[in-house]
């Protein structure tokens, strides 16, 4: 007979197989951190290729203060939602702060970034709506279209046809909100965005674009994709997160649509859990600013994104082919993916282990994530390991020397 645990007994069951080593992939625990790119595991010094730490502000010295000053004026936790008592003036001066640093009319500020989907989606749509998602985009959006109520389509991966296709087939007079990602954070791929644009103003449909991974990146100004596209002012709304290039939690949407400001008044995600900490969102605040006056950082980053592809590729490792702070290797099957894994973080190297239903089952993968903050020095230091690592699993492919 079935039983209500039979699903939890059936992924314990994975997971006891997966952690049978001494490194458990399921949850690696980082007792300690000794900067932005260099974590204690297990006891021991290890480098961080799988964070999404792209500025290493986690550590900034003006976030930390920052953190630390409104953690003195405003406590430990907000204990309230932003509808009630949990709207703290840190928040609005972020979302001030948002819309100028993106030349938006309007920012609202979330809890997380899951939340900012889930709230913005649900709040936009409802039952009888169409949401249209790029078949890769993450879980969240997923789930943020499933809480709308509204018809969920799926089309081909950054392909604006297949939108253009699925959209011409849907009755006249529905609402239409086509969803896709900036950055895609699996294979680090970047969105065809004016195709995609283009597609939703011929065939009537709002687009939303979620920037979590290109924030900083992307853009003369770091505004992500939709700037470095030059599609900014063309596509309605962008959400984003505070937990990878700002070094924080929480989720934020950007609109110039004067209606975003009725999302505060209906969506669950934004009224039905407490908002963010002063300490982390004014921390958040720092990180922005940091973010969007030195200019350093992009260059920075990139630079290191061409020495670790470089190094990978040399050293005879798959590398995706997309150019970007996400570098995907592909090992091959799951058993000799997790053991790749498990001796990278042996030596002293931790990375991102991607498997099914994230990927196909015979192309799983090592996701890297490089950061600005990483060294030369830390980034040869990890392509060491990977030779050595590589070479004792026999998982490298001959190259060309
Ligand atoms: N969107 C994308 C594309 C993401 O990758 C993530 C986090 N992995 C989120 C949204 C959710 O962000 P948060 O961690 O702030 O909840």
């Amino acid at each position: 007979m079935a039983d209500l645990f039979d699903k939890l007994h059936g992924v314990l069951a994975l997971a006891a197989a997966f952690d049978a080593g001494v490194e458990r992939p399921l949850e690696t625990v980082f007792e300690r951190m000794l900067g932005p790119t260099v974590a204690e595991i297990q006891g021991r010094r290890t480098l961080v290729f799988g964070s999404n730490n792209y500025f290493g502000l986690t550590f900034h010295p003006e976030v930390i203060a920052a953190a630390k000053a409104a953690l003195d004026r405003f406590g430990s936790g907000t204990t309230g939602s932003r509808s009630a008592n949990g709207t703290l003036s840190v928040h609005r001066e972020l979302e001030e702060d948002l819309a100028r640093a993106f030349g938006r009319r309007h920012a609202l500020v979330f809890t997380t970034g899951y939340q900012a989907n889930l709230g913005m989606v649900s709040g936009l749509c409802t039952a009888g709506d169409f949401v249209l998602l790029d078949n890769d985009c993450h879980a969240s959006l997923y789930d943020a279209a499933r809480l709308s109520g509204a018809t969920i389509l799926g089309f081909r991966h950054n392909s604006a046809d297949s939108l253009r296709r699925r959209l011409q087939r849907l009755p006249a007079g529905r609402n239409r909100l086509a969803v896709v990602e900036g950055l895609y954070s699996i294979q680090g791929d970047v969105a065809p965005l004016r195709e995609l644009v283009n597609a939703c103003h011929e065939e009537g449909a709002y687009l939303l674009v979620d920037e979590a991974h290109s924030i900083g990146a992307y853009g003369e100004r770091g505004r992500g994709c939709v700037e470095a596209q030059g599609v900014a002012d063309e596509v309605d709304f962008v959400v984003g997160t505070f937990s990878k290039a700002l070094g924080g939690v929480g989720g934020f949407a950007l609109s110039d649509h004067e209606a975003l400001r009725g999302i505060p008044l209906l969506a669950r995600p934004y009224v039905f859990t407490a908002s963010g900490s002063a300490a982390n969102v004014a921390g958040v605040c720092a990180a922005l600013k940091v973010l969007f006056t030195d200019r350093t950082l992009a260059p920075r980053l990139w630079r290191g994104v061409h020495r670790l592809r470089g190094g990978l590729a040399a050293l005879g490792y798959r590398v995706g082919e997309s150019v970007s702070p996400i570098v995907p290797v592909t090992i091959g099957d799951r058993d000799q993916t997790l053991r790749a894994w498990r001796a990278l973080l042996a030596a002293g190297l931790y990375v991102n282990l991607i498997l099914p239903p994230a990927c196909p089952p015979d192309s799983c993968l090592l996701r890297f994530s490089c950061s600005s903050a990483h060294t030369d020095a830390e980034v040869d230091e990890a392509l060491d390991i990977l030779g050595k690592v590589g070479a004792e699993l026999g998982i490298l492919q001959k190259t060309e020397r």
